[in-house]
Order: structure tokens, then C-alpha cells, then sequence
């Protein structure tokens, strides 16, 4: 790429989720030394597990953002207030838009060996943030194939293919699949900045190794990136246009200010209408967690 652009290795910290199991992801955002990639503002990584019971999360809220679910094994259901129940399986995108607020659970199943994934989000400008919550189901998403690396985009364009998922901001992710010992040249926007997580194996960029688990930040600028496989990998590519808005994010919540984020999680508290209800096979909610005593700040 070209040599203008800072880069920096994102190591992942280990978070336990509240689940029956208290699993735990490799969270590499948002992280101490960088908040966001374009919108980008949240990436757990899961498994692999043989405990395909691990994902299993009760009802929850959210408001300002999409969830973005990404497998590569085993199998998820999504269940949400607008009534959707969904199952999700490797290569399909569930994407969950919260906006003014919904709640939803996620459970996986006892169908595979073992189960791993990443669920993302993505912050909503100010614009949109308000906007009534929509849940859509994505199993048809374009693949092409780049060299010896097979690239199936998720959301935005790449590589001159373009994903039906909606967007609010631009922004781009892919699962690129690198098969061990080769190479290739991942063409980059050189309007966006970019985070490549190893999701599965690990790949080197400029002789730095980025193991499993971790992410490669690139600043905006570049051209292009070439990346080895020194085994079979999956990466992760997100990127997108720096987001320019401060946002507040806590717990699930995306927010602009102190007070909207105490409503909010006064409204889940009192299970008033704007987060609906759940009907799945738990029948449980997830209380949220005592306010701070310090004011919250957008960031
Ligand atoms: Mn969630």
C-alpha cells in the first residue's frame, strides 16, 4: 500500500458476554487506541466452539445502529420484536437495522460441531439514527473471486460487485477466503480507512504477522494492500468513510447525549413499547446494567 497511510495492529481484549455460559469474544472494537472504522464501531469475534450452545443471548435492546451477523460454522436463530425469526448459517448476512429501538435474542443451535462468527455493528448517522427498525435476511450476497482469494461482500461494494444490503453511511465489508501461501493485492477506497481482522487462520501484510484474533487498522489514503497467507485464512475486511459524528455508546445503546441514554435504558427497564417483545424459545430479557455516576460523553 502506499506508504502514507499509518497502520496499527488492534489485539483483541477478551469480553464475557451475558450468556448462560458467560462466553467469551475477542473484542477488537471499539478498543483503547482507536473508537471506529468508518462506522464500523463494534467487532466481537466468536469461536470456533465445540459448544455450539455458546451464542445463546437472551433478549436485548438496541437503538442507533445495525447488527451485522457473520458465521463461518454452525447456525444461529434470530428473533426479534418486529416478529422475525430467522435462522442464520454461514455466508448469509443477518442484518438487524435498530434504529429509534428494538430488541431481539439470538440462540444457536445444536446442528453443527462447532460454531464461530463475528457480530458487528455499524453506528447510524444523525440523519437516520430515528428511523423506525427494519430486520432483513440476506442468503444470496454476490461473491467474485480475486486471484487465488474468494471475496463475498456483505455489505457495500467491492471488487465491482455490490451487496443489496442497505447502508447509511459508505461503507464496506467482505469475507475474503486466501487459500495457504498465496498472495494477493486487495484494492482499498482510498476515501475510506480499513480494519482486516483475522477471523480464521492468520495472513501477513509488509512482514508483520496478524494472528488469529487480531485486526490490521489502515488510516485512509491507500491504494491497495497485499496481504500472504501463510495458511488457509479468512479476513474480515471493513472499511468506510471516517464517520465524522461523536456518538455515546453504552451497553446497546448508540446515543448522542447523557439524558437520551438514561431514557432509553429507563424504557427497556419498564419494558415500555419502543422495544416490543421477544418470542422465543427463552422467554428471557437481559436487565440492563446500573447507569455510571459519571456523566457519559459522546466520543
Ligand atoms: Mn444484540
Amino acid at each position: 500500500m502506499t506508504s502514507q497511510s499509518e497502520r496499527l495492529l488492534l489485539e483483541p481484549r477478551r469480553v464475557k458476554l451475558t450468556t448462560r455460559s458467560g462466553t467469551e469474544v475477542r473484542r477488537t472494537l471499539p478498543h483503547k487506541n482507536l473508537r471506529m472504522i468508518g462506522a464500523w464501531c463494534f467487532v466481537d469475534h466468536f469461536g470456533p466452539t465445540e459448544d455450539t450452545a455458546a451464542m445463546s443471548v437472551a433478549a436485548h435492546p438496541h437503538t442507533g445502529l445495525q447488527t451485522a451477523t457473520w458465521l463461518f460454522e454452525g447456525s444461529v436463530t434470530h428473533n426479534d420484536s418486529l416478529g422475525s425469526r430467522q435462522v442464520i448459517s454461514p455466508g448469509e448476512l443477518n442484518l438487524m437495522t435498530a434504529g429509534r429501538g428494538i430488541s431481539h435474542s439470538e440462540l444457536s443451535l445444536h446442528d453443527a460441531s462447532s460454531l464461530s462468527g463475528v457480530q458487528l455493528w455499524i453506528a447510524l448517522p444523525n440523519s437516520v439514527r430515528a428511523m423506525p427498525p427494519t430486520f432483513v435476511h440476506h442468503a444470496n450476497l454476490p461473491e467474485v473471486q480475486m486471484g487465488e482469494a474468494r471475496a463475498r461482500v456483505f455489505m457495500g461494494e467491492f471488487f465491482g460487485v455490490e451487496s443489496p444490503a442497505v447502508t447509511h453511511s459508505p461503507l464496506v465489508g467482505v469475507e475474503l477466503k486466501v487459500s495457504a501461501g498465496e498472495s494477493i493485492v486487495i484494492p482499498l477506497n482510498e476515501s475510506f480507512e480499513y480494519g482486516l481482522l483475522a477471523a480464521e487462520g492468520s495472513f501477513a501484510n509488509a512482514g508483520q504477522d496478524i494472528q488469529f484474533g487480531e485486526m490490521i487498522y489502515l488510516e485512509p489514503g491507500g491504494s491497495s494492500i497485499e496481504i500472504v497467507a501463510h495458511e488457509d485464512a479468512t479476513i474480515i475486511v471493513l472499511g468506510g468513510e471516517p464517520f465524522g459524528e461523536k456518538i455515546l455508546m453504552w451497553w446497546n445503546f448508540i446515543g448522542r447525549t447523557h439524558e437520551e441514554i438514561v431514557d432509553m435504558r429507563i424504557e427497556w427497564e419498564s419494558a415500555s413499547t419502543i422495544f416490543g417483545t421477544v418470542r422465543d424459545d427463552l422467554g428471557e430479557r437481559i436487565p440492563a446494567p446500573e447507569m455510571p455516576h459519571v456523566r457519559l460523553q459522546a466520543r
